[in-house]
């Protein structure tokens, strides 16, 4: 058996866009991770998901695995000869134990690596506007953590700490704060000294509250703060408001659901959660290839009989060449036939396969399409879902144009009922719809569930049309593209 190995890897604040690259390759490599309470979720969902995954998380003055024994994990794992990754919060090696944890290892003999991580004490001040230095407040800036046992003295030489004059950041103090800031205090910190509390820095639910040494523990219980936040005392706090640049973004703290298909979700989650907003990927449908379809099968046979093939989503291309590949047939065969695209994606798709299209409407769904086909000569090969809309079918029927319809693939609703997205949902998500089988998934996987409160932005008026048959407040995406359905959010927020 071949020997295994161990990784510690820093899974940074929280942002899974901090997570460094050697992390995220060490990640898609492993074959266990072992993992802690401040992991964000995004990098947990990174994680392959044929991997073992065993949470270890703590929560304060409550430890469900004890360090002995995550040691014991990690060595164990590694002797059955597996490739483990260690993913801790921020760093591993600041506060983070894991010198604790190669020890066994080393001891033991069992080959491993770190991958140092972006800390929290230095990335949470930055996501709330606070340089830890800068030249003209202070030369030095010093992490000590707040933790102490339950009633027992800090640890904490103030003194030293305010001969400093640097800034202090202090990590896993919250339940200390009122402590560490009379420290300072009677060390000799004047009262007006800037100070800030960030809790659950990077993320989309950030919170901070900046005030002065003397009014922070008051402020920041007001403001109910809780663990994991960071303490910063320094005049770089006074910066916080005018380099705010995470608070305002557009999308700052909005929870939005985006139910389109897991596979085509990436770039919406992405790009919504780099305006700030807080993102859960619900996917409610998925698209099953049809396969040994005998309508499909001899529309491919036959489909030098036609003059239009037709494609109305960006998964028929795809299905529609590997059946064209599995009868031996390849782009050739299309010679002589006029190819319509529903929209950009479509056509982005069909030319992965050397196709370009000749026609796209300028409004991108079903009815421009069909309007813009009114005067083709047929016949004309749908290559679509099996629930597909009906304008195209009826326009065809009308101009005596001949058709045939052929699914070639089937929507399957798949999202799981689930009382987070339903409580996301009752206290009003904005939630993204890319076609009405989107619509018809989320609202079936959601039984008595209120929609008045939440708002459906809406790619297409048949998507809109259907949402607003089951009670969905909507707004429609000024385009059928993904950059207009985020304007139509940055619209309404
Ligand atoms: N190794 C970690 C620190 C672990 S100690 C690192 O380098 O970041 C745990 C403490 O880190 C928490 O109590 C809190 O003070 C801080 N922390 C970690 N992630 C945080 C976050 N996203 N927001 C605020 N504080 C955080």
């Amino acid at each position: 058996m071949s020997t295994g190995n161990v990784i510690l890897v820093g899974a940074g604040p929280g942002d899974s866009g901090l997570l460094t690259r050697k992390g995220l390759e060490a990640l898609r490599q492993a074959e266990v991770v072992v993992f802690d309470r401040l992991v964000g979720p995004e990098i947990l969902s990174m994680i392959p998901e044929n991997a073992e995954k065993i949470d270890v998380g703590k929560q304060a003055s409550n430890h469900p695995v004890p360090q002995y024994q995550i040691n014991q994990i990690l060595l164990e794992k590694a002797q059955e000869g597996k490739r483990v990754v260690r993913l801790k919060g921020g760093d591993p090696f600041l506060f983070g134990r894991g010198g604790e944890e190669l020890e066994l290892l080393k001891e033991n003999g069992i080959p491993f690596q770190e991958v140092p991580g972006v800390t929290s004490a230095l990335s949470v001040p930055a996501y709330a506007g606070i340089p830890v230095t800068h030249r003209e407040y202070c030369s030095s800036v010093h992490i000590i953590t707040g933790h102490a046992k339950a009633g027992a003295e800090l640890k904490i030489d103030f003194d030293a700490l305010r001969r400093t004059k640097g800034t202090l950041v202090f990590l896993m103090g919250v339940t200390a704060l009122p402590r560490i800031c009379k420290g300072l205090l009677d060390a000799g910190m004047e009262g007006e000294m800037p100070a800030a509390v960030i809790e659950r820095g990077t993320l989309p639910r950030q919170r901070k509250v900046v005030s002065t040494l003397e009014k922070l523990p008051r402020a920041a219980e007001e403001a109910n703060i809780v663990s994991p936040a960071i303490i910063v005392v320094g005049k770089v706090c006074a910066l916080s408001e005018s380099f705010d640049w995470f608070d305002s973004l557009p999308l700052k703290g909005r929870e939005i659901i985006v139910t389109r298909p897991a596979e085509r979700n990436g770039s919406l989650c992405g790009k919504l959660s780099a305006l700030g907003a807080n993102v859960t990927a619900y996917p409610c449908i998925r698209t099953v290839e049809r396969e040994n379809d005998p309508e499909f099968d001899e529309a491919i046979e036959k489909i030098s009989a036609y003059r239009w093939l037709v494609f109305t989503s960006p998964a028929g291309p795809g299905i529609f060449f590997r059946h064209l590949r599995k009868a031996h047939m390849d782009a050739r065969a299309l010679h002589g036939l006029k190819i319509a695209a529903i929209g950009p994606k479509t056509a982005e798709e069909l030319e992965k396969f050397g196709v370009f299209s000749d026609l796209m409407p300028e409004t991108y769904d079903s009815d421009h399409l069909a309007q813009a086909m009114s005067d083709v000569e047929g016949p004309v090969l749908l290559c679509r879902a099996s629930e597909g809309s009906d304008a195209l079918p009826r326009l065809f029927a009308e101009k005596n144009i001949a058709f045939a319809d052929v699914a070639c693939y089937d929507t399957v609703y798949e999202a799981p009922n689930s009382d987070q997205v339903k409580e996301l949902v009752e206290s009003g998500a904005i939630v993204t719809f890319t076609s009405a089988s989107t619509v018809r998934g989320f609202v079936k996987s959601l039984p008595d569930t209120d929609f008045s409160k939440m708002l459906g932005c809406c790619i297409g008026k048949q998507t809109a049309a259907e949402a607003e048959k089951h009670g969905i407040p909507v707004r429609i995406a000024e385009k059928a593209t993904m950059e207009s359905l985020i304007e139509c959010i940055k619209g309404v927020c």
